[in-house]
C-alpha cells in the first residue's frame, strides 16, 4: 500500500453479528497494533474490541468512527488470535466472541481495570530494618513476614488489614510476590510397568505435537502419569495445563498437584472470582503460573510457555461449550498443542468414540492401564429384572447390599434423578403433573413439597388434589434419590446412607468432606447422582449398582447408548474387592425392567471398548459422528409456525451451498421454557466442506429478516440433540 493512504483498524466487538468492525485509528497515537484492546463508540453504546488487523481504506475514511482509547497495545498473543480464528470458523459464531473467550470479565469494561490484590508478601530490605515504634498492627506484620514470604489469604486469617498491607507496601517495607509454593514436592510412587510406558512416550513428545489417549479405569494410576509427566514440564522451564471437568474441580485434585509438585496451582473457572480471574490471566501470561487448572474456558488462557497439556475424563459433556460459541474445549486443546507444537494427553476409563476413532485413524496414540493400581480383580456383573417392584430397589438388589455390608463392604448406588419422585399421578384418571413451560414432568420434592421442573427450574406447591378430577389420591411414581434415600434409611437402619446430589452437597467442601469420611469409615450407602459416578477412588467400596437404565435403552439420542455405556463403566470401576482377607469380592449390578435388551448384552460384556468398537460400527452405518460430521440448525420461539418459516429458509440457503439437510424436525425435547424448538441436521461428505458450507452459511442465515423472530444457532460437533 501506498504510504499516502489511510490506515483504517478492524476490531473484533462482542455482538452477534459475524464480522469485524473498521475504524480510524486515534489521531495522536501510533497505530495499535494486532491484538491491542481498544474502546470504541459502537452505536449508542461504547465497548471495549480487540483488533484484529489493519487495511488501506477503501471508502472514505471520514464516514468511519475513530478509535476512542488504546487500553493496552498488543494484550492478546497473536497465537491465541489465531486458535480463535480457527474456532470461530470451526464452529460458526461470530468472530467477535473473542473479547469475551480471551478476556477475562475484568478486561471486558471500558473503565478500566483494579489491579487485583497481591497474592503474597514478603519483607523487603528496608522493611527488615524498620522501626515501628508503638505500632503493634504494623509489627505484627513485619514479624510475621521474617521467617519468609506469606499469601495475602493467610495474613488475612490472621487478623491483618488490608489497609495496613497497603501502608506497609507504600512504605517501602514490603512487597507483593508470587504465592509461596507450600512445601517442598513430595515423591510419588514407583509407578507399574503400564505407566512407566505411558510416562516415557509422553515425556519423549515434549517439543513436539503429539495427542495420547491414556486409558484405564478410576484407580489405575492415571493421575499419576499426569503429575510425573507435569514434573518433566516443569523441569524445562514450562507451563502445564490440566483442563478438568466443571464436577472434577476438587480441592483434593489441586491439594494432591500441590503438593506433589510443590507449586501453588492456579484455578481458573467461571466461578472463580473477577479479580482471581484475571490475577491467574496474568499470572499464566506472564509464565508466574506453572501449573493451571481449569475448566473448558481455561483453554483460552495465555501462556508465556505452555509445555503440556492434560485434559482429564476426556469424555466428560462438560468440555462442550452449551450456549454461545459452542466450542468443544478438548477438541481445541489438541487443535491449540498441534499449533504450539507440543503434547497432549487425553485421559478417561471411558474414552469417548471420538477419540477411540482417533486413534483407530491414527491420529492419536494410544496407552493404556489396565491394571488396578490396588491389584483388585474385576467385579462380577450382574443384571436384575426389577418388573414389579417398588421403589427402585428390588429385593435381589436388598438382598446382595445386606450382604455386602455385613461383610464389611462399602456400597454405591447411582441414580440419576434427584427430587423424590419423577413423576406425581392422579391414580384416577391418570392426570400427570408436567410443566407448563416444558415437555417435561416435574419431580416431586418431598422436603420443600413441591414440584420442581429440573429443565427450566420452574416450582411449584405440590397440590393436595387432581387439578383434574379432584381426587385426593395422587400417587409419586419412580424412585429419586430421595426416596431412595428414605427406603434404604428403613431397610438398613444400622447403617450410615449418604445422599450425594445437588440438593444434598450445597457447600464447596460438603463432598470432599463426605468422601474424607466414608474412606476412613466402615459399611455405609452412598446413594447419589452423576456426581458420585466420577472420579472419587473409594477404595472400600465392593458392591456398585445402577439402579435405573431403561430411558437410556430407549433415548432417541444417537448418543445415549455412549453416555450409558460410560456411566455403567465408571460406576462398575467403582467396586473392588475390599482390601481384607475375608473382605468380599468386588461385585456389580445393574438394574433393569428389559433385561433382554440387546443393548445389555453387548455391554455387559465386561469391556467398554468392545462395546464402544460395536456401537462405531452402528454409527458407522447409520452414517452418524464420529465416522460422519454433523452439525445442527437449532431455532426456537414461542410459537412454532416462525421456527419452521426460518428453519425452511436456512435449509433452502444451507442445500445451496451444497450442504445435505435434514428437518425441521422437533428437538429431543420439543418445548422448553416456554420455547418451541425445532432443527435441521446438516451433514456433508467431508468435514472441511461442512465448515466450509456453514461459515460461508452464516451471514446469509444472519441477513434472513425470519431469523430476527426467532432464537437460531449453529451447532456443530453438537453433543446433545
Ligand atoms: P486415576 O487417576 O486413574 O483414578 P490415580 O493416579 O488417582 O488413578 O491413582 C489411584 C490411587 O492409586 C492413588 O491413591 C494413587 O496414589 C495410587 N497409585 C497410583 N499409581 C500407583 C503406583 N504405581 N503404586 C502405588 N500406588 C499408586
Ligand atoms: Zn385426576
Ligand atoms: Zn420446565
Amino acid at each position: 500500500m501506498s504510504q499516502t493512504e489511510p490506515l483504517v483498524v478492524q476490531v473484533a466487538l462482542d455482538v452477534p453479528l459475524p464480522q469485524t468492525f473498521d475504524y480510524l485509528p486515534p489521531d495522536d497515537e501510533a497505530l495499535p497494533p494486532v491484538g491491542s484492546r481498544v474502546v470504541v463508540p459502537f452505536g449508542r453504546r461504547t465497548l471495549v474490541g480487540i483488533v484484529l488487523g489493519h487495511e488501506a481504506a477503501s471508502t472514505t475514511p471520514s464516514q468511519l468512527k475513530t478509535i476512542e482509547r488504546v487500553l493496552d497495545r498488543a494484550l492478546v498473543d497473536e497465537d491465541l488470535l489465531a486458535l480463535h480464528q480457527w474456532a470461530s470458523r470451526y464452529y460458526a459464531y461470530p468472530i467477535g466472541a473473542c473479547v469475551s473467550l480471551l478476556l477475562p470479565p475484568a478486561l471486558r469494561r471500558p473503565e478500566g481495570f483494579r489491579a487485583p490484590r497481591p497474592q503474597a508478601y514478603q519483607l523487603t530490605d528496608s522493611g527488615r530494618a524498620a522501626d515501628v515504634g508503638r505500632a503493634p498492627a504494623r509489627a505484627k506484620v513485619l514479624s510475621s513476614l521474617k521467617e519468609g514470604a506469606l499469601s495475602t489469604e493467610s495474613l488475612t486469617e490472621q487478623g491483618i488489614k488490608t489497609s495496613t498491607l497497603k501502608t506497609l507496601t507504600d512504605l517501602g517495607w514490603i512487597a507483593p510476590c508470587p504465592r509461596p509454593a507450600g512445601e517442598p514436592p513430595t515423591k510419588g510412587p514407583v509407578l507399574n510397568s503400564e505407566q512407566s510406558h505411558a510416562l516415557s512416550e509422553i515425556s519423549s513428545a515434549l517439543g513436539r505435537y503429539q495427542a495420547f489417549l491414556l486409558n484405564g479405569v478410576t484407580g489405575s494410576g492415571k493421575t499419576e502419569v499426569y503429575l510425573q509427566a507435569a514434573q518433566a514440564v516443569l523441569a524445562r522451564g514450562q507451563q502445564v495445563l490440566m483442563l478438568v471437568p466443571e464436577i472434577g474441580l476438587s480441592p483434593q485434585l489441586i491439594r494432591r498437584v500441590e503438593s506433589r509438585l510443590g507449586v501453588a496451582a492456579v484455578v481458573y473457572h467461571s466461578d472463580v472470582a473477577e479479580g482471581e480471574r484475571l490475577r491467574a490471566w496474568q499470572m499464566a501470561k506472564d509464565g508466574e503460573a506453572t501449573v493451571v487448572i481449569g475448566t473448558r474456558s481455561a483453554v483460552f488462557l495465555p501462556f508465556a510457555s505452555l509445555g503440556l497439556v492434560v485434559v482429564d475424563e476426556e469424555h466428560d459433556g462438560s468440555f462442550k461449550q452449551m450456549d454461545g460459541p459452542r466450542y468443544h474445549a478438548r477438541d481445541l486443546a489438541v487443535v491449540r498443542a498441534k499449533h504450539l507444537n507440543i503434547p497432549i494427553v487425553l485421559g478417561s476409563a471411558t474414552p469417548s468414540l471420538e477419540s477411540i476413532n482417533n486413534v483407530n485413524q491414527d491420529r492419536y496414540q494410544t496407552l493404556v492401564l489396565s491394571e488396578q493400581a490396588s491389584q483388585a480383580p474385576p467385579p462380577r456383573w450382574r443384571v436384575i429384572d426389577q418388573r414389579g417392584e417398588v421403589d427402585g430397589l428390588s429385593s435381589a438388589l436388598l438382598e446382595r447390599i445386606d450382604h455386602h455390608l455385613t461383610h464389611g463392604g462399602q456400597v454405591l448406588l447411582y441414580r440419576n434423578r434427584r427430587g423424590f419422585a419423577p413423576v406425581l399421578m392422579c391414580q384416577a384418571c391418570g392426570w400427570q403433573a408436567d410443566c407448563t413451560r416444558c415437555s417435561a414432568h416435574m419431580t416431586l420434592h418431598q422436603t420443600q413439597q413441591n414440584l420442581q421442573c429440573h429443565h427450566c427450574g420452574s416450582q411449584r406447591p405440590k397440590p393436595n388434589r387432581c387439578p383434574s378430577c379432584e381426587d385426593p389420591n395422587l400417587i409419586a411414581l419412580g424412585a429419586g434419590t430421595q426416596r431412595l434415600e428414605e427406603a434404604l434409611s428403613q431397610q438398613f437402619p444400622d447403617h450410615p446412607i449418604y445422599r450425594v446430589d445437588r440438593d444434598a452437597m450445597t457447600g464447596r467442601d460438603d463432598f470432599e468432606t463426605l468422601l474424607d469420611r466414608v474412606k476412613q469409615g466402615g459399611p455405609c450407602i452412598l446413594v447419589g447422582t452423576q456426581m458420585l459416578a466420577k472420579g472419587h477412588h473409594l477404595p472400600k467400596v465392593s458392591l456398585a449398582a445402577v439402579l435405573d437404565v431403561d430411558a437410556s435403552l430407549f433415548s432417541g439420542d444417537f448418543r445415549a447408548p455412549e453416555h450409558l455405556g460410560q456411566i455403567v463403566y465408571q460406576v462398575a470401576g467403582r467396586a473392588g474387592r475390599v482390601a481384607m482377607d475375608d473382605g468380599p469380592a468386588g461385585e456389580f449390578i445393574l438394574q433393569t425392567r428389559h433385561p433382554e435388551h440387546g443393548l445389555l448384552s453387548s455391554l455387559c460384556t465386561g469391556r467398554y471398548l468392545d462395546f464402544a468398537t460395536e456401537l462405531l460400527a452402528e454409527r458407522q452405518a447409520a452414517g452418524l459422528p464420529p465416522m460422519q460430521s454433523l452439525a445442527l440448525v437449532r431455532a426456537e420461539a414461542h410459537q412454532t409456525p416462525p421456527v419452521l418459516a426460518f428453519l425452511e429458509e436456512a435449509q433452502a440457503r444451507l442445500r445451496h451451498r451444497g450442504l445435505t439437510v435434514l428437518g425441521p424436525i422437533p428437538s429431543m425435547m420439543p418445548k422448553r421454557s416456554g420455547y418451541w424448538r425445532h432443527q435441521l441436521w446438516v451433514q456433508a461428505a467431508t468435514r472441511p466442506e461442512l465448515i466450509q458450507g456453514l461459515s460461508e452459511g452464516l451471514s446469509e442465515l444472519q441477513a434472513l429478516p425470519s431469523a430476527k423472530r426467532v432464537r437460531w444457532h449453529i451447532d456443530v460437533d453438537p453433543v446433545s440433540l
